[in-house]
């Protein structure tokens, strides 16, 4: 044993033996929450409800919401606790007005553990408590959640009102320790940078500090005043680039370069933490002023894993537990080393992490005054105790606030005290040795294999290509993943990008008919409608010979074409995947340019598009084989299918690749050759898609770009008797019409023309009384004014129950107020121009119109000069049956609805003639029940935005007049495009007959190859 780890054990026992000196459960209230934890330990499904009831209940105002509640979340549970758990809510049942309360109370209390009061006066009580026990504090405000500006100045607010309050009331209080207490003020607060600013972007951390900037330097400047300590907490991953950036800008400031007294969080669960670490002290030591860290392992360990696998990130947080108590050990020695110029704070309840770090620092002479412990307010008392009794510096970590606020605290700290992996619950509830607890870190990795549980956290990491029908059919590929804008090499990128293509505006792109560049006596220009002016570049605009030439070399093509084995085409769409991916960025800035459409939303559009391929390969894989009918004795049939002939894809500009791409990638593996029309809007989208196929490797005349005006190509190509099929995507007004035309069969047309419509959508969400309006109004904005409302399934009915219609409503206008709009060019911008002149006013019409029929709720004052600006718009009490209401808008206004009660309200947001996407709010087990049952739209979302649909994960498309009930990236969509057939064979010779037909067989192909 290395006398570095024989000291650990010496210290780590000395403080297990003064633990036990005073020994105390985990939970120190004991009762209810002792009670409650106790059982969530036991049981994981028990655990997530009671968690879930203690997230809403602060946003229950009668007793008999939380008493139906509590039995919405727990009479359907499936174990031992069945009886005692009916027994209480039938007791409950009974005397709603009783037990509402008391178990309002009961969970007040358990946040009180963890709490350390609702308001200054409370919180100084407990501060003059610990001061009493020689334990030091830094305050923190809850309430980070905001979604409006004006949410973060009332934050900037409280923490200089609380500073004035702390300085105030401390008059006279000093160090515990009386020793180096000049690098540790006694009054100390804390501060989550994501509460100063409600339009955080990972994409924009200039941006982001632009705004921050000025609304720190008042509170920096007063707490410099009051002699106090500013420390700036981490949140989650997608905020460490920026909260890092602006510490190291602001304190290198004139005014703050030499004030020592401001800290940063470092989370050694982070597996680039140590680079941030060295990067601060380098900049620290060019600064020349000390600093202070807090080494903590990390909060949101779920939530990033959660996160990373849903976008298919690589997860920033480590896998195993033992590495970050291992890192933790690296880190806590690199900032022992530096100690001239960084003052350390250990941020655990961890005995081992902590005595590591006491043990290092006397093996390097450090006196035990330079650095100090800091633990949460509520937990661990008595190693709080054990180390001031050791003579070290504590200080305690204090959350303020109201409990509805402070939820997200709360729950965070519940999971810590009952995670299986954590250290208090091991020391505390299930009393493992002090000698398995000191253990070394790296002995217990090495015993596990570093990374063996990296497969577990991040689950689907593999393609799993064996479908069987209890495969998922999502699960049979993996989704690529979205450019994570939070690193600097992605923002690097995209900004070349946007700098190359820029320099190529103007140029010429042709058409592509039967594998030749044709060129018309006429180009169209495509403009950028953020600048008019600007010409993104030029395609030829073709007319009916070119339509025809079009038809001609597609159904010239179909003949090999449709021979081809499924197997080429799924692996040419694979090819186009992987160029798309290649060319990802430059295709992105594209977007930008020509759509409008913001940085990570036009990613997304690339990477739905790259989806569309590997997917429908995948699907086609499965379909492609002719399939066993039914097992019987002498006769074999198979089922399979044959591709329809040629197929007229026409898409829509608002997702310019993906939805093209989608619709030509389905049509091509399925064996049908295609003629590919773009919207008018984007023609450079199509010219690249077509470039991406042809390098891929399509057959000359299988994919036919032609661009043109819709009436007068699209049109005559619907009408044609040699198109066998029409993929459109678009407005209900053409929809409709192509779908009657399709309807009339022509002479010399061969088969009855198939249809693959998508139209339009009024897609409502609605707000139940008891939702959290943190997440409703975020993703509400975000539903109704991302790209613009330029999505079919953008959101455009709030619906509002009159319960909480005036708490949504205070809101929500401050949040579309505090929303960035101008150029997507710039990164953090979330509402770009409408897509033409056209659509500029005809969304200014409605706006018009809604002021006749309804109140303008709000409109943003600001919007950029030049190109088609729309200022993003509310209007409320807007009654349903009103045009605003109604019809289709397709920009960036929001109606909102006032309801009586859910019953009125999914009546409201059913109808409507249109059923594409739908939301709701709530967290009322019943009541989401009733909403998955009731609610008209082809894709439901519970809980979340109701835009961003993954392919996969979200077969997207609705029915009514929003479509022909086809599920875009969904297991049956293929089958729109094929025809389906049955080949049956009388395999009896003289009575005799094989005894196993196989279950699937190869292709029917002729001539073989
Ligand atoms: C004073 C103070 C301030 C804090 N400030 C912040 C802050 O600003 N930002 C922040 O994020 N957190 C902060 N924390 C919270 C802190 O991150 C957690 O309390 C801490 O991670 C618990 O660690 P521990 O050493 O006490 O316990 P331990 O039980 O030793 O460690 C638990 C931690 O290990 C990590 N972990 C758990 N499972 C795994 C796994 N499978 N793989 C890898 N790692 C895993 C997680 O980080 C988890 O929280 C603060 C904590 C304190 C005490």
């Amino acid at each position: 044993m290395t006398s570095l780890q024989s000291e650990i054990e010496q210290r780590g026992s000395r403080i297990f033996e003064l633990v036990d000196q005073h020994p105390e459960s985990l939970f120190s209230k004991a009762g209810f929450y002792q009670r409650m934890m106790a059982l969530s330990m036991r049981d994981e499904q028990f655990k997530g409800q009671l968690f879930r009831l203690v997230d809403v209940l602060p946003s229950l105002r009668r007793s008999s919401d939380i008493v139906e509640h509590l039995e919405e979340y727990f009479t359907d549970m499936r174990d031992g606790f069945t009886p005692f758990i009916h027994t209480g809510v039938r007791l409950a049942r009974m005397v709603p007005w009783i037990s509402g309360p008391v178990l309002r109370w009961n969970v007040s209390g358990m946040a009180s553990q963890f709490i350390a009061g609702k308001n200054p006066n409370d919180l100084m009580k407990a501060l003059r408590k610990r001061r009493a026990q020689k334990i030091g504090f830094t305050v923190d405000l809850l309430g980070e959640a905001v979604v409006s500006e004006a949410e973060t100045d009332e934050y900037a607010a409280r923490c200089l009102d609380l500073l004035e309050t702390l300085a105030r009331d401390t008059r006279g209080w000093s160090d515990p320790l009386g020793k180096n207490s000049e690098l540790f003020p006694v009054v100390n607060v804390s501060v989550k940078i994501s509460a100063l600013y409600s339009q955080m972007n990972p994409a924009d951390p200039a941006g982001a500090i632009a705004h921050l900037a000025p609304k720190l330097r008042p509170i920096l400047r007063r707490a410099r005043e009051l002699g106090a300590f500013i420390n700036f907490d981490m949140e989650s991953y997608a905020h460490k680039n920026t909260t890092l950036e602006l510490f190291k800008t602001i304190f290198s400031e004139k005014e703050f370069k030499d004030w020592p007294h401001a800290g940063i969080v470092i989370q050694a669960y982070l597996r680039d933490s140590e680079v941030d670490l060295r990067d601060l002290i380098e900049w620290g030591r060019a600064r020349g002023t000390r600093f202070a860290v807090r080494l903590v392992k990390g909060a949101y360990w779920d939530y990033e894993t959660i996160k990373s696998r849903q976008n298919g990130w690589d997860c920033p947080v480590y896998f195993q537990k033992q590495e970050s108590d291992v890192n933790f050990e690296a880190l806590t020695q690199l900032l022992l080393e530096n100690e001239s110029i960084v003052t350390a704070a250990f941020g655990s309840h961890n005995v081992r992490s902590i005595a590591y770090a006491q043990a290092l620092a006397g093996e390097l002479g450090i006196d035990r005054s330079r650095f100090e412990f800091q633990l949460l307010y509520g937990m661990a008392g008595p190693i709080k105790r054990a180390l001031v009794e050791m003579g070290y510096r504590v200080r305690e970590y204090c959350p303020v606030g109201e409990l509805l606020p402070g939820m997200s605290y709360l729950v965070r700290r519940l999971l810590e005290n009952t995670s299986n992996e954590g250290f208090l619950r091991a020391k505390f509830a299930e009393n493992v040795s002090a000698e398995e607890l000191l253990r070394d870190p790296r002995e217990l990795l090495r015993r596990n294999g570093p990374g063996s549980t990296a497969s577990a956290a991040n689950g689907d990491s593999h393609h799993k290509n064996d479908a069987s029908l209890d495969t998922a059919s999502g699960d049979i590929y993996q989704n690529s993943p979205l450019v994570n804008f939070v690193y600097k090499e992605s923002q690097d990128k995209m900004r070349a990008a946007l700098r190359e293509v820029r320099s190529r505006f103007g140029e010429k792109y042709p058409l592509v008919l039967g594998g030749e560049k044709v060129w018309t006596d006429k180009l169209t220009p495509s403009v950028n409608p953020s600048a008019p002016k600007e010409i993104v570049g030029y395609v030829p605009e073709g007319g009916i010979p070119e339509a025809e030439r079009a038809v001609k070399t597609a159904r010239a093509a179909f003949g090999k074409w449709s021979r081809t084995p499924f197997e080429e085409r799924a692996r040419l769409l694979e090819r186009a995947a992987g160029i798309l991916e290649r060319r990802r960025y430059e295709l992105s800035a594209v977007e930008v340019f020509e759509v409008g459409k913001p940085w990570a939303e036009a990613d997304g559009d690339i990477r739905e598009a790259m989806d569309f391929c590997r997917f429908y390969a995948a699907q086609m894989r499965r379909l492609g084989r002719p399939r066993l009918t039914q097992h019987v004795p002498g006769e074999e049939s198979f089922h399979h299918y044959w591709p329809r002939g040629v197929a007229l894809v026409i898409a829509p500009w608002n997702f310019p690749i993906a939805i093209l791409c989608g619709m030509v990638s389905a049509a091509l593996v399925t064996g049908n050759t295609v003629i590919m029309k773009p919207s008018e809007q984007c023609i450079i989208c199509g010219a690249m898609l077509m470039q991406i196929f042809e390098e891929a490797g399509v057959p000359p005349g299988v994919l036919n770009f032609l661009s043109g005006h819709g009436s007068v190509i699209g049109a005559h190509l619907v009408d044609h008797k040699d198109v066998d099929l029409i993929a459109f995507t678009g407005s209900r007004e053409v929809g409709l019409k192509i779908w009657e035309s399709a309807g009339i069969t022509r002479s010399g047309q061969r088969e009855l023309k198939r249809v693959v419509c998508e139209m339009g959508g009024k897609n409502a969400m609605i707000v139940d009384s008891d939702a959290d309006l943190d997440e409703a109004i975020g993703y509400s904005i975000y539903s109704a004014f991302g790209y613009q409302g330029q999505k079919c399934s953008a959101l455009s009915r709030l619906i509002l129950l009159e319960e909480n219609y005036d708490r949504v409503m205070e809101r929500l206008i401050p949040a579309a107020a505090s929303l960035r709009v101008g150029n997507p060019e710039e990164p953090g911008i979330m509402v770009g121009p409408v897509i033409d002149e056209a659509a500029y006013r005809r969304i200014l019409d409605y706006i018009e119109t809604g002021k006749g029929e309804a109140t303008l709720a709000y409109q943003a004052k600001e919007v950029p000069p030049h190109g088609y600006f729309i200022p993003p718009t509310i209007f409320a009490d807007v009654k349903p049956t009103v045009r605003i209401a109604c019809e289709e808008i397709f920009g960036p206004v929001l109606s909102v609805l006032k309801v009586r009660d859910l019953d009125e309200a999914i009546e409201v947001a059913n109808d409507t003639e249109y059923a594409l996407t739908g939301g709701f709010f709530s967290r009322s087990p019943a009541n989401i029940e009733r909403v998955k049952a009731q609610l008209e739209a082809g894709n439901v979302y519970i809980n979340r935005s109701c835009t961003g649909a993954i392919v996969g994960r979200h077969p997207f498309g609705g029915f009514k007049m929003s479509g022909g009930g086809t599920k875009a990236g969904g297991e049956d969509y293929l089958l729109q495009f094929l025809l389906p057939r049955v080949v049956t064979e009388n395999i009896t010779r003289h009575g005799f007959a094989p005894e196993e037909t196989p279950q699937y067989r190869d292709e029917f192909l002729w001539p073989k190859r």
